[in-house]
């Protein structure tokens, strides 16, 4: 069996292995991958690896809106076990301290076009009109970067965030002028302010590099200026244009990590594992635009796997400004449950080797065979630790699942007898969520099986029952 997906990874390199966060060597497959595995710098206000995140447009039921709203944040979050909200318009200090009680993380957020409706300092095309995003209404203008007035209301609004008790903002847009239509600001601020770049820069100084520079030094001012005002660090994630380029963006410099957005487009395992390796250890959160609940649990299970995160699938903003998606409890609630379940072998864990369907055995720290040809390994270990069980992220890709051979290097294993567990997502039921949550014991969302092992031939082998989609496969020391 092929996978079609598969020859990325070869091409990647038969000595060089993807990993999700780093590219390992042929000769890592003969280590340990706890020695594989490199501890990851911390990164404020990124999430833990056992974190359940989901974000708001603004918290539900929204009071104000022209129709009854049936939604409620404080009922979504027990029953998804959340333990973050992020990326949320409108937070007020009740609501936070609400969030807080509940041992929240909880996320404020800024757009690039506060104070909008007063006009002043905004993006200006070539022709003095005023110009904004391509998904904005008319009336929402984008902010300049070199505009006193904009600087100001930004930082009365990320003022309030600070006010109403947040732990972090997330910056939307935070290309601002860069992705106006047209593109960049030509304002008389930003004409004064090209005129002393080129000074520095020369006669030929480009318009459009003047253009992100100005954006980027914006951000970091401003950050800047909302530390001094907090007394402390207001960690910023951002909407990095990062599922258009396949790499965190130019204005990434500004941010503590990002929380961007994908499309169905961007999920095949191999381009998002690409996506991974090249951020470099930046903490990837993502909100995956896509009603589809097979691909929503798929790409939840990848993240996890890969040490990013999916925000839960609620209030997502849809491609084309569709209605909002709102999934439901019963469609994913027992991934989300299944990640608090883990947390004892998510948090600490770091990449260590992956495969898929195809890869040279002898070259690989790990092969599956057969199977749907869809089926995916990733294995995590804590850095530096021998006695740590050592586990390995199993993701079945195709629509139905089917049982399959993991064979996994003992060297990888460190040559030593082991136990393995496989541990799978439980069907939802509503009342062991609800007790869950009540008792914040996990432990029943995920069912865990002893797994037999044959060790042959430098090989330990395992048959792994069909997955729907997500099973952790733990290995721990004798
Ligand atoms: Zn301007």
């Amino acid at each position: 069996m092929k996978n079609p997906e598969f020859g990325t990874i070869v091409r990647i390199g038969v000595t060089l292995l993807l990993v999700a966060g780093r590219a390992v060597s042929a000769e890592d497959t003969l280590r340990p991958f706890w020695q594989v595995a490199q501890a990851r710098k911390p990164v404020p206000g990124a999430p833990q690896y056992s974190a359940v995140t989901v974000r708001n447009l603004r918290p539900h039921p929204c009071l104000s809106a022209k129709e009854p709203d049936p939604y409620d944040t404080l009922r979504m979050i027990q029953e998804f076990h959340v333990t973050r909200l992020e990326w949320t318009y409108q937070l007020d200090p009740p609501f936070v301290a609400q969030l807080k009680t509940l041992g929240l993380t909880v996320g404020g957020a800024l757009e690039d076009d506060s104070g909008s409706a007063s006009k002043l300092g905004r993006v200006t095309g070539k022709d003095g009109q005023l110009v904004t995003h391509r998904w904005f209404p008319r009336d929402r203008l984008v902010g300049c970067a070199n505009a006193p007035e904009f600087r100001r209301a930004w930082l009365e609004e990320a003022k309030r965030n600070v006010d109403a008790g947040v732990d972090l903002i997330q910056q939307d847009d935070p290309q601002m002028a860069a992705r106006c239509d047209p593109p960049y600001c030509y304002c008389q601020y930003c004409q004064q302010a090209f005129a002393a770049y080129r000074q520095k820069h020369g006669p030929l100084a480009d318009y459009e590099q003047f253009q992100r520079d100005s954006i980027l030094a914006f951000h970091q001012e401003m950050h800047r200026q909302l530390d001094a005002y907090a007394g402390r660090h207001i960690p910023f994630s951002h909407n990095s244009a990062i599922r258009f380029h396949g790499k965190p963006d130019w204005t990434n410099p500004a941010f503590d990590f990002i929380n961007g957005e994908l499309d169905a487009r961007n999920l095949a395992p191999t381009t998002f594992c690409q996506a991974v390796t090249a951020a470099n250890d930046i903490p990837l959160v993502f909100c995956f635009r896509d009603t589809a609940v097979l691909d929503n649990r798929r790409f939840l299970a990848l993240t996890y796997a890969t040490g990013t995160w999916m925000m839960l699938p609620w209030d997502v903003f849809m491609p084309g400004n569709a209605p909002r998606y709102f999934g439901s409890a019963a469609d994913y609630a027992d991934l989300s449950g299944f990640v608090r379940a883990n947390a004892g072998y998510l948090d600490g864990y770091e990449a260590a080797a992956t495969t898929a369907v195809g890869l040279p055995q002898g070259a690989a720290a790990l092969a599956i065979e057969a199977g749907s040809g869809q089926a995916y390994a990733w294995v995590r270990a804590r850095p530096g630790e021998p006695d740590a069980p050592v586990v390995i992220h199993l993701l079945e890709w195709a629509q139905t699942g089917q049982p399959f051979v993991l064979r996994v290097r003992t060297a990888g294993l460190g040559n030593r007898p082991l136990v393995a567990k496989l541990r799978v997502p439980v069907a939802y039921n509503e009342p062991t969520h609800a007790k869950a949550q009540a008792t914040r014991d996990f432990s029943s969302l995920a069912q865990e099986s002893v797994l037999p092992l044959t060790i042959a031939g430098g090989d330990a082998t395992a048959h792994i029952p069909a997955l729907h989609p997500w099973g952790i496969m733990v290995l721990e020391p004798r």
